[in-house]
């Protein structure tokens, strides 16, 4: 299997979709390459696009304060998009631009190979879950897919707009958080010991 740094080279000139044309540069992602938890966002904003780094603007803030809250820092984490590129003005990714976006993401999740995806906001968790849901009736649950665990939460940016610190969506955000450290202090289970397990029922 070839190595992250090889794949996000790779992407680095991608012209699969049209957002190549007005990207400062690709954003691939950032943080540990065998990280437990990995983040997966809707897409590179302004700052995200002249940086070339995901989650470094006002919903990144909050995002790294959050991980300081249960113990963690940007570098034990995994912190992607589901797009790569910035759309034009911010708007949402177009159907055309998540698919040819979709096999770096997939690989990524594979390359990285995390106990726990957690998706913000509706776009990452549709995409994610191949499903579409709303993200205020799935957020805080638990899915697999794959074999891997799948936490869905607000998007940081989502809460900044729609109320900030004291509101109820801040609440679920945190409590949601909560839950990750849960799922991270869980003992792991090798396969062979699951299958003494489940033997054992
Ligand atoms: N919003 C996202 O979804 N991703 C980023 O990288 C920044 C803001």
């Amino acid at each position: 299997m070839r190595r992250l740094e090889e794949a996000a080279r790779e992407a680095s000139t991608c012209t699969r979709c049209r957002l190549a044309q007005g990207r400062t540069q690709v954003v691939y992602g950032v943080g540990s390459p065998d990280a437990d938890l990995m983040f997966i966002g809707e897409g590179p904003g302004f700052h995200e696009d002249k940086q070339g780094e995901p989650f470094v603007g006002a919903a990144g803030q909050l995002l790294t304060r959050l991980l300081g809250e249960i113990g963690l820092r940007r570098d034990d984490v995994y912190i992607c998009n589901v797009i790569k590129c910035r759309p034009p003005g911010n708007r949402d990714p177009l159907p055309e631009e998540i698919e040819a976006c979709s096999p770096w993401l997939q690989e990524q999740m594979e390359l990285v190979g995390p106990r726990l995806i957690v998706t913000l906001g509706n776009f990452a968790t549709r995409v994610v879950l191949d499903r579409p849901v709303s993200i205020s009736r799935v957020r805080g649950q638990r899915f697999s897919v794959s074999g891997r665990a799948v936490i869905p939460t607000f998007h940081p940016a989502a809460v900044l707009h729609g109320g900030g610190e004291a509101s109820r969506q801040m609440e679920s955000l945190r409590a949601d958080f909560v839950a990750i450290r849960e799922v991270l202090d869980e003992p792991l289970v090798l396969p062979e010991a699951a299958e003494e397990q489940s033997t054992l029922f």
